[in-house]
């Protein structure tokens, strides 16, 4: 059966791989429109020892698959420093960092004494029956109008570099989506989880970050892709773009450059749903349109980097956010350089922002020197960092990360329906299901499983 698959984002990797784990004969073949593998996962190292991630920064530990895969393809996954732990929110002029136990959000004048006082409400607020809210109709009923503009709206920043108030809770984060329906309020749920945690011997206790560690790799994130793709060789296609796809009876037909066709029985797309809409136009428009619709909003990795000595100690811990209340151009700073080893020489660091997202995409699209000025006011106001950088690098991305926005989860369904009509054709990566890495490693693995359900050697029926 051949096997063909579009895209090499960790997404069209890692389902190559789990399909070959699960039969190591399978004839794959994965087309790639761009000179290298990667996606969005993409480092690059310069001469001077700045190591910049220009997307993908890290994946939390705490899904095994990822570290099954890392483990599977012989590479060490590296830890970040544990001070990473420690994270702040700007706001109303200066840093506050995020409390990580109940009784330092007490203390916490992230809050005002009433907004701290709605938070602990929270278990006593009512519930709803809007069933999909947006992020920001979730967290100003739980939480109150405060706790949603300092904590809440820098959270959708910092994952999805989204608008909260077009966000769909239920389909960014289920997990808290489930917590409140199933024991009313948050914060009694999870007291309750933790308790369960502690029961059951686990070790549940994680900082007000996302759960578990980040973690990364020496040489960077895109030590996990160059790993993957040298075990798949010459399976992979690069700077072969898809164009078109039609279907010929049981086989798919995928257009290439210069009126040249491939075929196959199974045919996986992992590229971003916008260019998944593009090569289905011609073979199920309506199908094209549902994921076209998926939002994209631009986003740009602005990398800084210094010698110490001009700028002094800067921030200790990860970095921090920027509620968009705020009307910063910054969505948040990643002190690169503190998180992990390696990522600038010993007497410099490295500073890693974001501009644009849903709420200002035109930010990420303004001339370099233009965002550059951009990013060096902020960072003056927020940080004291008054010297031109030594190093800059920056990193586009005209299609950053997709949008879940409210209806998401019943494009999905419908989605679904129409694949019903397609067998053999498979939609993935992280425009559905999930948009952090870990999420599109669990997916490979749910694809593999689908295409391939016999059980291996140990693993249950
Ligand atoms: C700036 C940024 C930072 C991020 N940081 C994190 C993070 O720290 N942690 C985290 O978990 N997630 C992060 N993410 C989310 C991350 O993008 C995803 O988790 C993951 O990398 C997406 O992988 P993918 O393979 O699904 O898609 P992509 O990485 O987008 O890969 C799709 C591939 O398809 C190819 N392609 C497109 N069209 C065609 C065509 N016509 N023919 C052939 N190939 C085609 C593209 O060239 C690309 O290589 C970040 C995203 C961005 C943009």
């Amino acid at each position: 059966m051949k096997i063909s698959i579009v895209g090499a984002g960790i997404s069209g990797l890692a389902t190559a791989h789990a399909i070959l784990t699960r039969n190591p004969d399978a004839e794959i073949t994965i087309f790639e429109a761009d000179k290298r593998v990667g996606g969005k996962v993409w480092t690059e190292t310069s001469a001077d020892g700045y190591l910049c991630e220009g997307g993908v920064n890290g994946f939390l530990d705490k899904i095994p698959k990822t570290l099954e895969l890392c483990k599977a393809i012989g590479i060490s996954p590296l830890p970040a420093d544990a001070s990473a732990q420690k994270r702040y929110v700007y706001s109303r002029g200066e840093l506050h960092k995020l409390p990580e136990k109940p009784p330092e959000f007490l203390k916490s004048r992230l809050l005002s004494v009433r907004g701290r006082l709605r938070v602990i409400y929270e278990t006593m607020a009512g519930g709803t029956d809007n069933p999909d809210e947006t992020l920001a109709q979730f967290g100003t009923r739980r939480l109150g109008k405060e706790a949603f503009e300092r904590l809440i709206d820098p959270m959708a920043s910092g994952v999805f570099a989204g608008d909260a108030s077009q966000l769909s809770l239920k389909s960014c984060f289920p997990r808290i989506h489930e917590v409140e329906a199933e024991y009313g309020s948050l914060i009694l749920g999870l007291i309750k989880l933790q308790i369960k945690a502690k029961r059951e011997g686990k070790n549940n206790t994680h900082g007000p970050g996302p759960g578990g560690r980040l973690t990364s790799f020496d040489n960077g994130m895109s030590a996990l892709t160059n790993a993957l793709a040298k075990q798949l060789g010459s399976r992979i296609r690069l700077a072969t773009p898809v164009k078109g796809i039609s279907r010929s009876g049981n086989r798919y037909l995928l257009q290439l450059d210069n009126g040249v066709e491939e075929e196959s029985q199974v045919l996986i797309l992992a590229a971003p749903a916008h260019a998944q809409a593009r090569m289905l136009q011609a073979l199920d428009p309506a199908l094209a349109s549902l994921l076209g619709e998926i939002p994209y909003p631009a986003l740009s990795v602005c990398c800084f980097g210094y010698r110490q000595q001009r700028v002094g100690q800067v921030l200790d811990g990860f970095g921090f956010l920027v509620p968009s209340k705020e009307q910063r151009a910054v969505l948040g700073t990643i002190v690169d350089s503190n998180v992990f080893p390696g990522r600038s020489a010993e007497d410099s660091i490295l500073l890693r922002s974001m501009v644009g997202g849903a709420r200002t995409p035109e930010l990420a699209l303004l001339p370099d020197e233009q965002l550059i000025d951009r990013v060096r006011s902020d960072l003056k106001a927020i940080l004291g960092i008054n010297p031109e950088p030594d190093f800059i690098r920056i990193f586009r991305h005209e299609r950053a990360i997709p949008q879940y926005v409210v209806g998401h989860a019943t494009r999905l369904e419908t989605i679904e329906a129409h694949l019903q009509r397609h067998p053999g054709l498979v939609l993935t990566g992280n425009a559905f299901k999930g948009v952090s890495l870990n999420d599109c490693v669990v997916n490979a693995w749910k694809t593999a499983l689908s295409l391939i359900p016999q059980p291996l050697d140990g693993e249950n029926a």
